[in-house]
């Protein structure tokens, strides 16, 4: 998967079904208008639903272990996101 911006891409396409309107090509035309369609129909995605979740684990010595990289770190304050990989802290399970 990769993020595009689906209204920069839909207005090129909407250009190209114009220059086909232009030049009197309607079936060239509906594919991009299809297309248009297609793009903006598919499901969106919220950016945070991409960041990684985890949560901190105590350590049997002291110090924290963050769920998601399973790195090591000797304090014990936790912090809303691991210094690591930024992985978003819930509350222990
Ligand atoms: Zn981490």
């Amino acid at each position: 998967m990769r993020l595009i911006d689906a209204d920069t891409v839909c207005k090129k396409l909407e250009g190209y079904a114009r220059d086909c309107e232009e030049a009197d090509d309607r079936v060239a035309g509906g594919v991009f208008l299809d297309a248009i369609s297609e793009i903006q129909d598919a499901p969106t995605i919220d950016p945070k639903d991409l960041q990684p979740h985890g949560h901190w684990i105590e350590h049997p010595t002291g110090g924290l272990v963050c769920s998601h990289c399973h790195r090591y770190k000797p304090d014990e304050w936790r912090s809303m996101c691991c210094p690591n990989c930024g992985a978003r802290m819930r509350e222990e399970m």
